[in-house]
């Protein structure tokens, strides 16, 4: 799987990793807010705390970046060449993490709503 890496996917990789804000989840934060939604940010008490989380509707939302959250088949999941092992030991327990979050939010009669960092790219001129 190694020589499809352009360098362009891989610097963006590397920001990504260096620069834990989450610009995507900002994004859908002010569209929400623009259109009338309000919402909690990070409710601690929900597993997992939701980006968002709309109380009245009982939908939690996450907007996962998709180098962290392991996104199979986006062209933004690209494992290091370096540390490889760790970086998927560490992705995999994210995914599992993830999984098991939305097992006890639907187990609690949630909504959950994933939207994937790669899903905005094409919505981000028009939101901003
Ligand atoms: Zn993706």
């Amino acid at each position: 799987m190694a020589d499809v890496h352009n360098s362009k996917v891989r610097s963006y990789n590397m920001s990504r990793i260096k620069n834990s804000d989450t610009k995507p989840e900002m994004i859908i934060r002010k569209y929400l807010h623009a259109k009338g939604f309000r919402y909690k940010i990070n409710d601690k008490r929900l597993p997992g705390k939701p980006d968002l989380v709309f109380t009245a509707i009982k939908t939690a939302l996450f907007v996962n970046g998709c180098f962290w959250h392991g996104h199979s088949d986006c062209r933004y999941y690209v494992v290091p060449k370096s540390r490889t092992e760790f970086w998927l030991n560490k992705i995999s327990k994210n995914r599992a993490n993830d999984e098991k979050v939305m097992f006890l939010l639907r187990e609690l009669g949630w909504n959950v709503i994933v939207i994937w960092e790669c899903d905005l790219k094409p919505l981000k001129g028009n939101l901003l």
